[in-house]
């Protein structure tokens, strides 16, 4: 029986792990839980799943009813005391946004293995957390969630040694796949919560119509399997059917290929290198008819430049990216600024600020709290809840 620390377990990718857990009550046990403000859903899983840590981030935990006092609840600033108590041996990071940095250090420094589906972690400290994460014992310490990174480990397993040429990341393209640039520039948030293939976060939702996620997700590929960002290609594949792939030196390409359903990665990070009955079916190919590529466009998608461009740079230049961005973010969403106005901030927070040193976790700490406080100024904003 394993046991598993959720961080992040009332949004989506946590919900869905604790399916997973449910699904296989011989296999897993839940020994800790954290969420951030949503104290009704945090409480039902605790009453649910018995775990003997959880801790609440964001908002006061208040009274804690009776049924639950079986648990020990810790303070916020206690992240790395609960993850050392907590007994588990896998640790699920999905937390949104860069918080999930601490959390996978403060797991790493405890000897877990991380689970990861936070993306920021790499993108903000992708040299640092992947000097943490070393293999022990032939396993991997830090697996990837991620469903695009999970294609592309899934592809690597069994392959001899062989280096990697080439990694196709693919891309549903989003809601404004088809739009010109203009009409992209003044999407509304409606629009552009209405993702085509996926259902996510609000969050990674918008970051799917602007293709920050994508961009995002190169930097992360670039540091989960030591590739140049040169050999990533973004390749967009608006039945999301395959998940990602992986070239090697005499051309061939492997991919990993099923309906676009997150449990799929996050029970094989759970189960790794085993598999179990994920309750996904497979893809029905015949009504699927047709599987479609195309080049994605940097012209119209500003953000796929933008992260080879800050992965060039270095130093902390990809956090910088990563900060500007879920600062605008928030702005689009509370509808303070236009869809296009994203790209602007990012791009300026870059220009004015540079690369930053990113040697120590105070490093980053620093570049993205600049980034943030530059990104708020370019867009007039004094406070983030
Ligand atoms: P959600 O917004 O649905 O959930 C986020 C979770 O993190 C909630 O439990 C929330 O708590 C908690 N949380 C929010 N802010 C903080 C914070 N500052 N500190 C600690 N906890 C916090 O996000 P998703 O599940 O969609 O995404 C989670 C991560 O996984 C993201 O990094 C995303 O990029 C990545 N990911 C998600 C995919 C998906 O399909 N959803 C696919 C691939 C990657 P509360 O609800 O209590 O406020
Ligand atoms: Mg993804």
């Amino acid at each position: 029986m394993k046991q598993i620390a959720v961080f992040g377990s009332t949004g989506s990718i946590g919900t869905q792990t604790l399916d997973e857990v449910r699904r296989h009550p011989e296999d897993f046990s839940v020994c800790a839980l954290s969420a951030h403000t949503n104290r009704w859903l945090f409480f039902e899983q605790i009453r649910e799943f018995r775990p003997r840590c959880a801790l609440l981030s964001g908002t006061d935990l208040g009274e804690v009813p009776e049924d639950l006092r079986f648990c020990q609840f810790y303070r916020a600033d206690e992240l790395s005391l609960m993850a050392r108590e907590c007994g588990a041996d896998q640790v699920m990071v999905c937390v949104s946004g860069v918080a999930g940095l601490d959390i996978t250090l403060a797991a790493r420094q405890a000897g877990k293995t991380i689970l990861l589906a936070n993306k920021e972690t790499l993108v903000a400290g992708g040299e640092l957390v992947m000097q943490a994460c070393p293999e022990e014992k032939g396993l991997p310490t830090l697996l990837p969630v991620d469903s695009e990174h999970s294609a592309i480990f899934q592809c690597l397993q069994g392959r001899a040694g062989n280096p990697v040429s080439r990694i196709f990341l693919t891309a549903s393209g989003g809601p404004f796949r088809t739009w010109p640039r203009e009409k992209i520039a003044l999407a509304t948030r409606e629009e552009a919560l209405n993702h085509p293939t996926w259902h996510m976060g609000r969050k990674i939702t918008v970051d799917s119509a602007s293709m920050f996620n994508k961009a995002l997700e190169i930097i992360e590929a670039r540091w989960l399997f030591s590739v140049a960002p040169e050999q990533i290609e973004v390749v967009v594949h608006p039945q999301s059917i395959i998940h990602s792939m992986v070239g090697f030196a005499d051309g061939a390409v492997l991919a990993q290929l099923g309906v676009a359903d997150m449990r799929v990665p996050i029970l094989y990070a759970m189960t790794y290198p085993g598999r179990m009955d994920s309750g996904v079916p497979f893809p029905d190919f015949a009504a699927l008819g047709q599987m479609t590529f195309e080049k994605a466009d940097a012209e119209r998608f500003p953000a796929l430049r933008l992260a080879y461009e800050a992965l060039r740079a270095g130093g902390a230049a990809c956090c910088e990216l990563n900060a500007a961005n879920e600062v605008a973010v928030y702005a689009f969403l509370q509808g303070w600024m236009p869809f296009g106005r994203i790209y602007e901030c990012v791009e300026e927070t870059l220009s004015r600020l540079g690369a930053l040193p990113a040697a120590t976790l105070d490093d980053i700490h620093q570049a993205d709290f600049r980034a943030r406080r530059t990104a708020m100024e370019l867009l007039h904003i004094d406070y983030i809840r």
